[in-house]
C-alpha cells in the first residue's frame, strides 16, 4: 500500500477533475475483530440517493455514506484484478445505525 504522503495529494490536486481525495478520511486497516458487512451488487431500480461522506481511494478503494429515500447505506467501489470498476452496496439502515456503521468502517472494525 502507497503511503499516503504530500506528492500524491498534489496529483489529485493538480488533475482539476476530481476532488482532493487525500483531505478526505482514510479507512483504518481491518483490525483483527473487524465485522464483515454483507456487499450486494446494487439494484438497478434502488435509489442511489445522494453522498452524505466518502472516503479517500488512493489505495484504490473507497466508500461512500449515501442516503436514499430516508435510509442510508455505504457504497464500495474498487477495482478488481482486471481493472474493472465494482461497485457494491451494504444494506440500508436508519440514519443513526448507519453513522454508527460509516464510524466502525472508518475505524477498521468492519469491512
Ligand atoms: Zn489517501
Amino acid at each position: 500500500m502507497a503511503p499516503h504522503g504530500q506528492t500524491e495529494g498534489a496529483g489529485w490536486i493538480s488533475r482539476g477533475d476530481r476532488p482532493p481525495r487525500c483531505f478526505s478520511p482514510h479507512v483504518s486497516p481491518a483490525t483483527s475483530h473487524c465485522e464483515p458487512l454483507k456487499w450486494t451488487l446494487p439494484d438497478r431500480w434502488a435509489p442511489e440517493g445522494r453522498v452524505l461522506e466518502w472516503t479517500c481511494g488512493c489505495d484504490g478503494v473507497f466508500y461512500e455514506l449515501r442516503q436514499a429515500s430516508g435510509l442510508q447505506f455505504i457504497r464500495r467501489i474498487r477495482r478488481d484484478e482486471h481493472g474493472v470498476e465494482v461497485i457494491e452496496d451494504s444494506e440500508r439502515w436508519r440514519a443513526g445505525v448507519a453513522a454508527a456503521q460509516w464510524n466502525a468502517l472508518l475505524m477498521g472494525h468492519l469491512r
